[in-house]
């Protein structure tokens, strides 16, 4: 059988897209370094995975950002305040992507959303009445050569018109419906460029195929399909889904003039019964996706096999190419880079590399390496901690709720902690500047003793806080220097972690994160952030608060086991983390944060699973973590980049005092499903993007403070950024929050 990889991470081996593109973002290399670089990440990739002998390899999975911003680039896409900038074509590209402010104008970046269920975030494109769609790059076409020159001939990779309709923002009169098919025929007019230059093979990734899809949506495909299946110019045409299984279109998928079909089995748990009972037509290749995409645990080549066995007794052998479930830009580069986890561990482990090797395993997969496969995987260090099963079994239902009741509590925390109208904060973390990361990394080398390190991160704090307090801020925090990151700080202090050195997934744009693995049974060593938080606090007479990542997101933000329950795991972590609010508590912390960023991360995609699958059991183990607090110790939540309006009563009965979130770069329309909703939490709208270096001016900030008062009532508002401060530099902080604190005065006079 052949085999295909979906894509291909890209943000380089070494992490070399993310510090080149820092370094052009600082002014300090040109576009043709950049490019350089970018060039050598996408010829390794190609030359990788050629020599691993992988049969289908995707181009243009390469992005600067994101491949959706890129699609509408590609097409002309792009609205007019980037337009008018008048900059090259690569920096109006990064305008969109991460804001500009400069000389040649000062705008706001587009918004930013989770792709789908993964910690991948892509920018929602924007369509204005004036947009005029038109094939207006050629980057599709120039990877595609370039692969060419390494003797590949690849499939090109392009986000999917249906899929990128659904998730683009039209903010005229103009609706997907009524341009689609102009957009359809650009897509044509490309394949006929891509004909021309030699390639064969294009691959349309659909993965909104696998959410609930109504007639309309239908209906929708079809008729964009019409054309795309009209206009093939004789390539071939994949379709490839994933993250789930298409069970609402799938009649009409496998009767279009697709070439091949690319099907998810390891998430799609409707996959095969889809298959089995309406069959799979003779004439198609079946991309069939079984090498997880999104975890790195080894296959298991006895299930592998199983799931091949059942579709190849349906379809014939020579249609059936062996794929990754999704791009493999969820999973790290590889195993090689990490030279301290030991062997035991890392053998049941496969990143992006190794997976390429599992293809060709699972290609020709004889006794001989399914035995080996399946030797491995019975022997497994052990993994199981009793005491903590014990913990986990004699949870009560009432430990899931907080007494006494929200509003009763709401009005002792006011008495208690005297805070203004529109109290003042920010999320967590301040700027990691260089000194803070060296003396992390020179404490981690044993090159610095313990105390050299605690000293210098209490000198930072002392000054944060010193900082916070100039600034004229209400409710203060330490600044998390200690933090590499929010996930795996606490994975580090956890027992049942393992962790990697190297093992960088992209989060978003050059953004990349190190999820740490969950090896077995989660607990709690000893407290974990109780001597920072009340160092803190003995630095102030104002609340500090103390700051917590919570049960929901340390497990979506962790690689998970696949041997217990997602549920089960989270439970486990969240017992851990109540022992650590309660010793905030004792010690003094009268403000908790518990950061759920993550929180709707592993939502099923479909709306019908949404309570039973996840929310159900996500949601109580939030609940568990505080449970415990006293009436007068208030809890706050944070959330970020995610759609949260279909999901307000289950954030509201988290069960929080204050949540803060994301709010600024998607035009507050949370609001008015927090009004609809009677949401009784107090909370904190971001008042401006921290995920871009633009400083937001007073009146900025008054007008969205303004906007934000016709929809909240005054006492349950706070103002703060949308999210931690670590990514920005010392300055743009500063003045960010002068002006932030400036507004909220501002609008407490009228
Ligand atoms: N407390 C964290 C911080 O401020 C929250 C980060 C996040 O939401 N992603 O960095
Ligand atoms: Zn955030």
């Amino acid at each position: 059988m052949k085999t295909s990889v979906v894509g291909y991470p890209r943000i380089g081996r070494e992490r070399e897209l993310k510090f080149a593109s820092e370094k052009f973002f600082r002014g300090e290399i040109e576009e043709s370094a950049l490019s350089d670089t970018a060039r050598n990440i996408r010829e390794c990739n190609i030359v990788t995975q050629k020599n691993a002998g992988v049969d289908f390899i995707s181009s243009n999975d390469f992005s600067f950002y994101d491949n959706v911003l890129d699609t509408a680039f590609l097409f002309g896409i792009v609205p007019e305040r980037y337009q008018e900038l008048k900059l090259s074509s690569l920096r109006t590209y990064f305008a969109a992507a991460r804001g500009y402010q400069g000389e040649k104008g000062d705008v706001k970046a587009l918004p930013m959303k989770k792709w789908f269920n993964t910690n991948y975030h892509y920018i929602v494109p924007e369509f204005e009445d004036s947009t005029k769609i038109g094939l207006s790059g050629s980057k599709p076409v120039d990877e595609f050569l370039e692969a060419k020159a390494l003797g590949v001939d690849t499939k090109v990779q392009i986000v999917g018109p249906f899929t990128f309709l659904k998730l683009t923002k039209f903010v005229g009169t103009k609706k997907a419906a009524d341009v689609a098919e102009i957009l359809a025929g650009e897509y044509v007019r490309l394949f006929g460029k891509l004909a021309e230059a030699g390639a064969s093979t294009v691959q349309l990734d659909e993965p909104y195929l696998v959410r609930d899809l109504g007639r309309e949506d239908i209906v929708f495909f079809q008729k964009i399909y019409d054309v795309i299946l009209s206009g093939k110019c004789g390539l071939q045409v994949f379709l490839q889904t994933y993250f789930g299984d298409i069970r609402d279109i799938y009649d009409e998928v496998i009767r279009l003039d697709f070439d091949g079909i690319g099907l998810d089995f390891l998430e799609g748990r409707k996959t095969l019964s889809l298959l089995k009972e309406k069959g799979f037509p003779k004439d198609k290749i079946l991309l069939a996706g079984i090498v997880n995409g999104k975890n790195i645990w080894k296959n298991d080549y006895g299930k592998s096999a199983a799931i091949l066995k059942e579709i190849t007794s349906m379809v014939p052998e020579e249609n059936v190419v062996i794929g990754t479930s999704c791009s493999l830009l969820h999973v790290p580069y590889t195993l090689r880079s990490e030279t301290k986890l030991p062997e035991e561990y890392k053998k049941h482990f496969a990143f992006a590399e190794e997976k390429l090797e599992e293809l060709r395993d699972l290609s020709h997969l004889t006794e001989g390496i399914l035995s080996e496969n399946q030797s491995l995987l019975s022997n497994r260090v052990d993994s199981v901690d009793e005491k903590v099963r014990a913990r986990v079994a004699a949870i009560r239902e009432s430990d899931y709720t907080r007494l006494p009741a929200f509003e009763e509590r709401e009005s002792i925390q006011k008495e208690a902690l005297g805070l203004p109208l529109f109290p003042t904060t920010t999320i967590g973390s301040f700027p990691q500047t260089q000194d803070v990361k060296k003396n992390r990394s020179s404490f981690r080398k044993g090159e610095i003793s313990r105390q050299e390190y605690v000293k210098f991160n209490q000198e930072k704090i002392r000054s944060c806080i010193r900082l916070q307090e100039e600034l004229g801020l209400d409710v203060l925090v330490h600044g998390e220097f200690e933090r590499n990151d929010m996930v795996e700080y606490f994975g580090e202090n956890l027992s049942g972690y393992v962790f990697t050195e190297k093992a960088w997934v992209l989060s978003y744009g050059t953004r990349c994160v190190k999820p740490p693995i969950i090896w077995g049974d989660v607990s709690r060593k000893a407290p974990i952030t109780v001597a920072w938080s009340k160092f803190a606090a003995s630095c102030t007479s104002k609340p500090v608060k103390g700051m917590l990542t919570g049960p929901v997101t340390i497990l979506n933000w962790s690689f998970p086991r696949e041997d217990i329950s997602i549920k089960e795991s989270i439970q486990q972590i969240a017992l851990a983390i109540r022992d650590e609010v309660l010793d905030l508590e004792e010690n003094g912390i009268r403000i908790i944060q518990i950061d759920e960023a993550a929180l709707r991360e592993k939502l099923p995609l479909r709306k019908s699973d949404w309570y039973s699958e996840y929310l159900d059991f996500a949601i109580p183990a939030f609940r568990l973590v505080h449970s415990g607090v006293k009436a007068e110790t208030q809890i706050h939540t944070h959330m970020c980049y995610s759609e949260f309006t279909d999901i307000i009563p289950a954030i509201d009965s988290m069960d929080a005092d204050v949540i803060t979130f994301e709010a600024s770069r998607s035009d507050l329309q949370i609001l008015d499903a927090l009004k609809e909703n009677h949401f009784k939490t107090e909370v904190g709208p971001g008042v401006y993007d921290i995920h871009s270096p633009r400083v937001p001016s007073v009146e900025e900030l008054v007008g969205q403070l303004r906007k934000i008062r016709e929809k909240t009532e005054d006492r349950k508002l706070w103002v703060n950024p949308d999210c931690g401060l670590k990514t920005r530099g010392e300055e743009e902080t500063v003045k960010s929050l002068r002006n932030l604190v400036a507004a909220a005065k501002i609008i407490r006079e009228n």
